[in-house]
């Protein structure tokens, strides 16, 4: 598998405190990799370093077939070179139908107010009912987008990150709150949207992560302690001890 991410010797610290420490890993394209680990060890502020929120103090950060810095990069120049991040509170314009938020999304727009104004082309609608059905979102296309159950506004919200076309997608404990019919619907988004780029799950549900049947890279103290399948780093006796606080 080709390397689409290389992280390689990334510290960072914090008024003294080594969030990140010395980490090296890669992610492959069209690879979905559960990154996992205790309180603190250093996972937000990997996503932070990757989407150019963070600027670590050492090492690399590599991109794409050309192997370009995106520690070069502002935040929304990388964004614009495909690297797409969903958090945990989704952030979808309530009192826009699903429709018109998959549009906005399409259209790189975040004035909810442009909808007025866009000529819908139909080729717009065909790309906006293709994301509804990626997320199983087809038959509430005319719903305002504020009546959507929790789940459902966190799959809009992956459906808008997919309208921008990232190859990489950054996703923060995509299952919290949900219930397990829900949490079954979002594997199966992400495990479809992972086949066409890379996904990066942080999560802390070891359920949710074993559905989603990938590579696991486990931090602790801003570092990689373990990495493999779920079940080669569970059975890793330092992993055990970590998140036992021994
Ligand atoms: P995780 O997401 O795995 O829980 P974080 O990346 O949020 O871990 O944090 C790693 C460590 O860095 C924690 O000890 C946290 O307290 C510290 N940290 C994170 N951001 C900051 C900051 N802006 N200032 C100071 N310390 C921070």
């Amino acid at each position: 598998m080709s390397t689409l991410l290389e992280v390689s010797g990334v510290s960072v610290t914090f008024d003294g405190f080594r969030a990140i420490n010395n980490l090296s890993f890669q992610i492959g394209k069209a690879e979905m990799r559960a990154i996992i680990g205790p309180n603190g060890a250093g996972k937000t502020t990997f996503m932070d370093i990757v989407t150019g929120k963070t600027r670590p103090d050492e090492g690399r950060v590599i991109w794409g077939d050309k192997s370009v810095s995106l520690l070069k990069m502002s935040e929304a120049q990388i964004a614009r070179a495909g690297v797409g991040r969903k958090f945990q509170r989704p952030t979808v314009f309530e009192d826009q139908s699903v429709f018109d938020n998959l549009l906005l999304a399409l259209k790189k727009d975040r004035n909810p107010f442009s909808v007025l104004f866009y000529k819908r082309g139909p080729s717009d609608t065909e790309k906006v009912h293709t994301l509804a059905e990626q997320i199983g979102l087809t038959d509430h296309l005319p719903r305002k987008s504020g009546e959507l159950s929790h789940g459902q506004k966190q799959w809009l919200e992956i459906g808008m990150l997919l309208a921008q076309e990232p190859q990489l997608l950054l996703v923060d404990e995509p299952a919290a709150g949900m219930t397990p019919e829900e949490r079954e619907h979002t594997t199966s988004i992400l495990v479809e949207a992972a086949k066409t780029r890379a996904v990066v799950v942080v999560e802390h549900d070891m359920e949710f992560v074993r559905r989603l049947n990938c590579k696991v890279t486990v931090l602790h103290e801003g570092s990689v302690l373990a990495e493999g399948s779920l079940d080669h780093v569970t059975s890793n006796q330092e992993v055990i001890d970590v998140y036992l606080g021994r």
